[in-house]
């Protein structure tokens, strides 16, 4: 069993990056691939502690796709990225602290009484709208985290303010210049209709995107098999993962997802492995 798709707190998950590996060793994982947002001190805080459980090195970069948000993730078979990319990514912590504070003085104009050291103070090294979310639902504003978001927080909510996000072509561009392997993100969430999702990742493959996440927590079998197709259709790699976050979204599991319904088989990261080396 590998999990190649896992938050940890230097993101918005709620585990730190020394339990994740812990955890993984206890239902042992073969392999487990951190992707936290936008940042990878998770991975480099979990790296001397691997042991025998084979790490990589990943990363879910928030991008801009047709004006909507995609994410991309990144994996690094090869070894960590390139510096160039670790500071554009430090880069990309500016804009989120800009975009918190937006954020902030837009919940304060809907009268709500929250503060950016509030929301801080629940987040770690990187401050998302999940914590911002919990500081809602600790203030009583709303009820749950779900709330929070399809009241105030979600892209279409009354609430969102627009963070800066690189365009999925330059997110992708800026994967493979760091020796990376650029692949798109529970693709479930992209288009509901077959043909239209198709036409999308054909223009992604034109992008130079290398792979789509067959296998998530949030794919039905029928999904697993649709993006199977489209993936040997468009010689697109293979990946999954559960997407796990820990406590914040409890039901998915670490490697098995939601209620048992992810099996990632060991073979597709050595098809991934080979695919590098070639
Ligand atoms: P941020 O990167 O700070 O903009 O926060 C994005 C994160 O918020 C995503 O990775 C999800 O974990 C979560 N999120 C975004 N939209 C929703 C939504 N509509 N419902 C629940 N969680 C969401
Ligand atoms: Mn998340
Ligand atoms: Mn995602
Ligand atoms: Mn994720």
């Amino acid at each position: 069993m590998i999990d190649l798709h896992t938050h940890t707190t230097a993101s918005d998950g709620t585990v730190p990056p020394p339990d994740l590996i812990r955890e993984a060793l206890e239902l042992r994982l073969e392999a487990l691939a951190i992707t936290d947002h936008d940042n990878m001190t998770g991975y480099d805080e979990a790296a001397p502690l691997a042991g025998d459980l084979e790490l990589i090195a990943g990363i879910e970069l928030s991008t801009k796709f047709g004006g909507k948000s995609v994410h991309l993730l990144g994996y690094f078979f090869a070894g960590p990225p390139t510096l160039e990319f670790r500071l554009w990514l430090r880069k990309q912590q500016e804009n989120r602290k800009d975009r918190n504070r937006r954020l902030i003085a837009r919940l304060n104009s809907l009268g709500i009484d929250v503060t950016l050291a509030e929301v801080e103070s629940r987040g770690g090294i990187q401050t998302g709208r999940p914590h911002f979310a919990r500081v809602l639902v600790e203030k009583g504003y709303v009820q749950t985290s779900q709330q929070a978001f399809d009241d105030y927080l979600d892209e279409s909510a009354k609430g969102y303010v627009d963070r800066e996000e690189v365009q999925l072509e330059e997110g992708i561009e800026l994967i493979a210049n760091a020796g990376g392997m650029p692949v798109i993100a529970h693709p479930v969430r992209i288009k509901r209709d077959p043909g239209e999702l198709t036409t999308a990742i054909v223009r992604m493959k034109e992008m130079g995107l290398q792979g789509i996440e067959v296998y998530h927590s949030d794919h039905s079998p029928a999904d697993v098999v649709l993006f199977q197709r489209l993936a040997a259709r468009l010689e697109l790699h293979v990946t999954g993962g559960s997407d796990y976050h820990g406590t914040v979204k409890a039901r998915v599991k670490l490697g098995t997802g939601y209620d048992g319904n992810l099996h990632i088989p060991r073979s597709v990261l050595d098809e991934l492995r080979a695919a590098v080396s070639r």
